[in-house]
């Protein structure tokens, strides 16, 4: 691993130097939130990189998403998921892999939902990181806020193509750098040195297509969107941004804050109404 000074995406990389946009941003998470870190956008592609290497085992050995659990959220969320997917033709009673599925919250709704063949891995997990489950295709492939995790996104995503079958299904759910900004000051789509690279719409596509994987949707909001009030990206976002911390996101909620921010209860109950675009989940197709 080392620091990325130039762009590993695109065909005509744009490096830190030449960069026009450029941040420092703090970590958003409690225990090093002091760590700051530079971002910085790519010319030639969009996409928004950190520029520092870390010592991530550190980072991720108290990580507060690993304490996140099922809740009213999380079941509109995952809901929103396997919908997306029924639309694109998959049935409950085929093969699915989560991968990079953490605690297994959504594998766990998926078999609650009667999907017998459902599975995750995760390779930093004890309970997930059997690499059997690698041995035999999917009917389907998801993969949501993993790709932004890793050094080398392009290589992580050939490393799922060989998991989806011919005429199979590869869902990636990641933010989008087209609608982020480095500025944006607590945004947790940013999220550094967790997040190492950030890809642009036209990136995550090209990425897919380089190992016969059709995008065949595209949408452009995160799963979480939905007409209950609270539930919506907008108003989780700016929850996050406003506490600062990530952390909050898994602790008891702070209605001091929200009483006393009218932005947050106009997206409380609006927020799905003015989606971002700052996520986006693109299925693809593999090619027969
Ligand atoms: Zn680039």
């Amino acid at each position: 691993m080392a620091s990325c000074t130039k762009c590993n995406l695109c065909e005509h990389p744009g490096t830190r130097t030449e960069a026009a946009e450029v941040g420092r941003v703090p970590c958003n998470v409690r225990r090093f939130q002091k760590d700051v870190f530079t971002l910085w956008r790519c010319t030639g592609c969009g996409s928004i990189h950190c520029e520092e290497d870390a010592d991530l085992p550190r980072y991720y050995a108290d990580y507060p998403l690993k304490k996140q659990q099922m809740g009213f959220g999380e079941r509109i969320g995952y809901r929103n998921r396997l919908q997306l997917l029924e639309r694109q033709g998959f049935r409950r009673s085929d093969r699915i892999l989560d991968y990079g599925c953490g605690a297994g919250l959504f594998v766990n709704f998926l078999r609650g939902r009667g999907l017998e063949h459902a599975f995750g891995y995760d390779p930093f997990v004890a309970a997930y990181d059997n690499r059997q489950t690698l041995d035999e295709p999917y009917d389907a492939v998801v993969s949501y806020d993993v790709i932004e995790h890793h050094d080398e996104p392009r290589a992580f995503l050939h490393s799922l193509t060989p998991l989806v079958r011919p005429g199979g299904l590869l869902v990636i759910g990641t933010p989008n750098a087209d609608h982020v900004a480095i500025d944006r000051k607590g945004d947790p789509s940013l999220h550094p040195p967790y997040h190492r690279h950030i890809l642009s719409e036209r990136i995550l596509l090209a990425l897919g297509r380089e190992r016969g994987m059709e995008p065949v949707h595209t949408y452009r909001r995160s799963f979480y969107d939905s007409l209950f009030p609270t539930v919506n990206s907008r108003f989780l976002w700016q929850y996050l941004r406003k506490s600062g911390l990530l952390d909050t996101a898994v602790e008891p909620p702070r209605t001091d804050l929200v009483a006393r921010s009218p932005d947050l209860v106009f997206l409380a109950f609006f927020g799905y109404f003015l989606p971002a675009g700052d996520y986006i989940m693109v299925t693809f197709r593999k090619s027969r």
